[in-house]
């Protein structure tokens, strides 16, 4: 088994979570537990799913498979719009660790806020900070918070968040909530880091994977894309969490530590941004618009 040579971040209460992740979103749940087990075998120790992925059950079996001990992988999972308030969401706890078959998660965190129910969205994270006190869970956050929903959050709770999980890549890199996340010591996950919402969608994007600035970064170091991308990310302080089902780009997307960008390749980078999002408006994320049930197994 390879070893991991990912640094690690340390998080706003001293946990640390390694710096590159595995993440599982349209991972259907029959190709999960082979892609989770790849991406253990390359070295990948934080996964990243959710209650509304439908694939947690996977995840926990190919965590169960690899035969890595429990405490050397970081788990981290969400809680959908349709769970929140502060009994809801004690009860998602329970039906994500059944489906993982876990006594404790590393982060567990809000997947959206609710800006029109704020109230609900409170209550959620107060049961988040239940779950935390209780060793339930070892690290809370949210995901998809601007930073007017980080002011009222915080005005209404006492734990900061340990991260805030938002898509960032060259075409979307929301500097406004990234700086929000660094003033209130909020750790950034990049989520869509090498731009898959721009071409798994129509988001009105071109592929991030054929810019001609990035291919020419990359050609200059022999790397790829994506490996750029993943490097531009991790060198701004960034946690990133790649998705693939295809071994090969699991490998490629972890072989991003033996080189680095130079000042001015990383604000080539950053000059990219066009301000569009691909992902929904958070702010317009209603349980009338997205409000599916999470089962109870
Ligand atoms: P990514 O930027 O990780 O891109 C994933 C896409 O890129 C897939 O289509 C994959 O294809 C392809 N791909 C992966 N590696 C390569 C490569 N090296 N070269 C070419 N293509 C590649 O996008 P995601 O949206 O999946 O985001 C990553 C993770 O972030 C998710 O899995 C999830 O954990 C999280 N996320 C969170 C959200 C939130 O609201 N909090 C929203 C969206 C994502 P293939 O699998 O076929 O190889």
């Amino acid at each position: 088994m390879a070893e991991t040579t990912v640094p690690d971040l340390v998080l706003n209460n001293g946990i640390t979570i390694p710096a590159l992740g595995f993440g599982v979103f349209q991972t259907p749940p029959e190709q999960t537990i082979t892609a989770v087990e790849t991406a253990l075998e390359t070295g990948y120790r934080h996964i990243d799913t959710a209650a509304a992925y439908g694939n947690e059950r996977e995840v926990g079996e190919a965590l169960r498979r690899s035969g890595i001990a429990r405490s050397e992988v970081f788990v981290e999972t969400k809680v959908w719009i349709t769970d929140f308030g502060y009994d809801a969401t004690l009860h998602a706890f329970t039906k994500a660790t059944g489906k993982l078959g876990l006594d404790q998660l590393d982060l567990l965190i809000l997947h959206q806020a609710l800006p029109g129910e704020f109230d609900l969205t409170i209550a959620a994270y107060k049961a988040l900070e239940t779950l935390l006190t209780d060793g339930k869970v070892r690290a809370i956050g949210v995901s998809n918070f601007m930073p007017e929903h980080l002011t009222r959050l915080l005005d209404a709770v006492t734990v900061v968040p340990a991260v805030n999980q938002i898509e960032v890549h060259p075409y979307f890199r929301q500097p406004e909530v990234l700086a929000a996340d660094t003033e209130h010591g909020i750790l950034s996950q990049a989520w869509s880091p090498i731009g898959g919402i721009t071409f798994y969608r129509d988001s009105g994007h071109t592929s991030t994977l054929t810019d001609p600035v990035i291919t020419e970064i990359a050609d200059g170091h022999g790397k790829t894309p994506a490996q750029v991308m993943l490097r531009w990310h991790l060198q701004q302080g960034r946690q990133v969490i790649p998705k693939s089902v295809t071994p090969s780009r699991i490998r490629e997307n972890f072989a991003i530590f033996d080189f680095a960008l130079t000042d001015d390749e990383l604000a080539a980078l950053d000059a990219l941004d066009t301000g569009k999002r691909g992902g929904p408006e958070p702010e317009q994320i209603t349980r009338e618009n997205f409000g599916m049930a999470i089962p109870e197994a």
